[in-house]
């Protein structure tokens, strides 16, 4: 029997969105030994087949268990995924390296976080792995390693477990200092099946990835400088 404490540091939380980088940083997590909790958040973003794929991610991971918490961002708007704005297409590296994209949802990370902190703390797990990613970021500032730092700090503040000290929080971004192309070079590694993932922003009613946003350029381009093709479907 392994003690509360041991358990604690062999359990991980793991947030899955359904795309390319969340179900690598969970491969990660497995093949160092974590027993996984996934979570995905159902933020309302406006098409469902994130939700699908992070379902078959989990599947696929065999979790312990998989919760998908409906919190609806809809509510605020205020980005081109949870509002009736158009998503930018056909954009170039350099309109994407400037400035904010309206692809952004307000404090998307932080909400993540704060509940799989929450969950993390309720299944006893020390572990939370997100798959953020600074390079190739679309300059999100949620997405950099001051975010990740703040938000560890939080977590041992802001919890019974991290105040009683019965458990050291650790927010794990395995991915921050990768480009698209390692990312993708080490989930095959650890026999990822990027098959069953979805990163397009504005895919056709049978879920088809379009091509041509920001989240499927990336996407493309990661997977030709990897050496590899993308196992997904294109509208193009
Ligand atoms: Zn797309």
């Amino acid at each position: 029997m392994l003690s509360e404490s041991e358990s604690a540091d062999r359990s991980a939380v793991v947030l899955l969105s359904g795309g390319l980088d969340s179900v690598t940083a969970a491969a990660i997590a497995r093949a160092d030994g974590y027993r996984l909790f996934a979570l995905t958040v159902d933020y309302g973003q406006r098409h469902r087949f994130e939700i699908e794929a992070a379902r078959r991610v989990a599947a696929f991971l065999h979790v312990q268990r998989h919760v998908i918490a409906a919190v609806d961002l809809r509510q605020f708007g205020g980005s081109a995924l949870t509002d009736r704005m158009d998503v930018p297409l056909h954009r170039s590296e350099a309109e994407m390296g400037a400035g904010i994209p309206i692809t952004y949802v307000p404090a998307r990370n932080t909400v993540f976080l704060s509940l799989a902190l929450g969950y993390a703390e309720v299944v006893g797990a020390a572990h939370i792995f997100i798959g953020v990613n600074a390079v190739d970021y679309s300059g999100y500032p949620d997405c950099r390693p001051a975010f990740i730092e703040a938000f560890e700090k939080l977590a041992n503040v802001a919890t019974k477990a991290g105040v009683e000290r019965t458990m050291k929080f650790r927010i794990h971004a395995p991915l921050l200092e990768m480009t698209k192309a390692e990312i993708i070079r080490r989930g095959t590694e650890l026999r990822v099946d990027y098959a069953m993932t979805h990163s397009c922003y504005s895919p056709n009613e049978a879920g088809v990835a379009c091509g041509r946003c920001d989240a499927c350029y990336l996407r493309l381009k990661g997977f030709a400088e990897a050496g590899l093709s993308d196992p997904i479907e294109y509208q193009m």
